[in-house]
């Protein structure tokens, strides 16, 4: 047992590690870089209780040297996972560059989790990066992964925040953050690629054994295994880019690497919540071109899908033309799918569970509206709740006054025992993690005052609840100013 071993106060971690056990062109073994003055700035006690760890009584500096990687737990085997990835369409052989998944934790449950140090130093992957991330990215991520949780949206969450004591030179130097991220695991579309590129069929097949084992069990005894895994992921992201529609996220950066095959949300950097509603939003200062913006996600989606299947191709089926016949039927299911699942879900934030000839009329006519008079997407589906929002005189309007009255005699074919307003409140947050709420609460941070990061997390545990006192939440940012987010790594 080395040094750091028999240092450390033992947590709990139940690390039972599959990934390191793959054959090296998966990974490189290396551990995080020790950081000078390590200082824990947020913990999440609610999920490491979920994951059954035991901090109750462990001094914070022992935790700030857990969770800055200085102290290496017994049982990690701490590695940096090689990938790639299209990034804005152009393909690059990527890897962890400031990650290390120091080992997979297993619950009481026996639920699998990667434990994974971002912003942990440099590795073989860093392409002349530094290895590092700053405080503010890492506390965004903390807190747009959090709220995504408690908006019912499948994500990788955050365990923890450490400030390293050091600074990190970007424009000007900034403060050094190294982030914990939980995820079900850190396979993505890009990890395929990786095999993919290299040629290298043996161990895609190992890859896709691997992925269909720890994610996909019940296709194992399928016909065909690939053909059925890009299935599962193409019903899973369609799932969880429908969820981002509903709540008005943006990802930001959905290249192939930040799509994860297990279907979470992955990857938190330039991401924010749509304010006014306009379908063209982009907030990511290098997204000029609008690649990721709200309306394209879906799209985007599937263009991702067909980089996945492309990998899969020689899996999938001896004969070449065949196998791309059958990924190609696949992935041109993806529309229908999305068309009807997105119809299904703005029926939802209607209140509606019926069927009607004219329900997409009416949902697109809202739409229309609300986009033509600029209107806030989340207080828009609020004031069809009857929740107070201040939108000053926007609801009065004589186009929307008649369009609800079409919506009322709608909501009168439905089941009178189905309560809409049930409904409505499962599928419509009241206050979503909004930008310039979000910029406040981290420049304060950066002044060493987490209060209102503190105070917003807690706010954004229960989106969906009347809370008392939120007001200023709920409301749009007074300036009409474009926000932009940018990639500060
Ligand atoms: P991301 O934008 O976080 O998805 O990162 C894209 C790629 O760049 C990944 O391979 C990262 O590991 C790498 N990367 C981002 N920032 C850094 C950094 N500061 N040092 C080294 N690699 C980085
Ligand atoms: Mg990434």
């Amino acid at each position: 047992m080395s040094k750091s071993e028999n240092n450390i106060k033992d947590i709990n971690w139940n690390f039972d590690n599959t990934y390191f056990h793959l054959s090296n062109s998966f990974r490189e073994n290396i551990k995080p870089v020790p950081v000078e003055n390590p200082e824990l700035v947020l913990f999440n006690d609610k999920l490491a209780e979920d994951l059954d760890l035991n901090t109750k009584g462990i001094q914070k500096d022992q935790l700030s040297q857990i969770f800055s990687g200085n102290l290496l737990p017994k049982g990690s085997n701490s590695l940096a996972q090689a990938y790639a990835g299209h990034q804005f369409g152009h393909f690059t052989i990527l890897g962890d560059g400031r990650a290390v998944l120091i080992g997979e934790h297993l619950s009481k449950e026996k639920k699998r989790f990667d434990v994974q140090f971002k912003g942990s130093g440099k590795t073989s992957f860093s392409r002349g990066g530094d290895g590092r991330a700053v405080l503010g990215p890492m506390l965004r991520e903390y807190l747009i992964s959090e709220a995504m949780n408690y908006l019912n949206i499948k994500t990788t969450r955050s365990l923890a925040v450490v400030k390293t004591g050091e600074s990190v030179v970007r424009e000007y130097p900034m403060i050094g953050a190294i982030l914990t991220r939980i995820a079900s695991s850190h396979i993505r579309v890009g990890t395929f690629q990786y095999f993919s590129a290299k040629q290298d069929l043996n161990e895609l097949k190992i890859l896709m054994d691997y992925t269909i084992n720890r994610h996909y069990p019940e296709i194992n005894d399928s016909n065909n295994k690939p053909l059925e895994l890009i299935k599962k992921l193409l019903v899973n992201q369609c799932e969880l880019v429908i969820n981002w529609m509903r709540v008005g996220f943006i990802h930001g950066v959905m290249n192939t690497d930040n799509m994860s095959i297990s279907g979470e949300t992955i990857d938190y950097g330039p991401c924010a919540f749509m304010d006014t509603y306009d379908p063209k939003t982009v907030f990511s200062s290098i997204d000029t071109m609008g690649r990721y913006a709200y309306c394209n996600q879906p799209v985007i989606t599937k263009w991702n899908l067909a980089r996945f299947a492309e990998c899969l191709i020689p899996l999938i089926d001896k004969d070449k033309n065949k196998a791309i016949d059958k990924a190609t039927d696949l992935i041109d299911s993806f529309e229908t799918l999305y068309e009807k699942k997105w119809i299904e879900m703005m029926k939802k934030k209607l209140g509606l569970n019926k069927s009607d000839i004219n329900d997409k009329n009416l949902i697109l006519d809202l739409l229309k509206w609300m986009h033509k008079k600029k209107i806030d997407y989340t207080n828009a589906f609020c004031h069809l709740m009857n929740v107070n929002v201040d939108e000053g005189k926007c609801f009065e309007d004589v186009y929307f006054q008649d369009w609800k009255k079409r919506w009322k005699e709608r909501l009168s074919l439905e089941d009178k025992s189905q309560k809409y307003l049930q409904t409505m409140k499962a599928f419509n947050p009241i206050v979503v993690p909004r930008n310039h709420k979000v910029e406040e609460a981290l420049k304060s941070a950066n002044q060493n005052n987490f209060e209102p990061i503190n105070k917003l997390l807690n706010i954004l545990k229960k989106p969906y609840d009347l809370q008392e006192d939120i007001t200023d939440y709920q409301a749009p940012p007074k300036t009409k100013e474009k926000y932009f987010t940018y990639c500060g790594t």
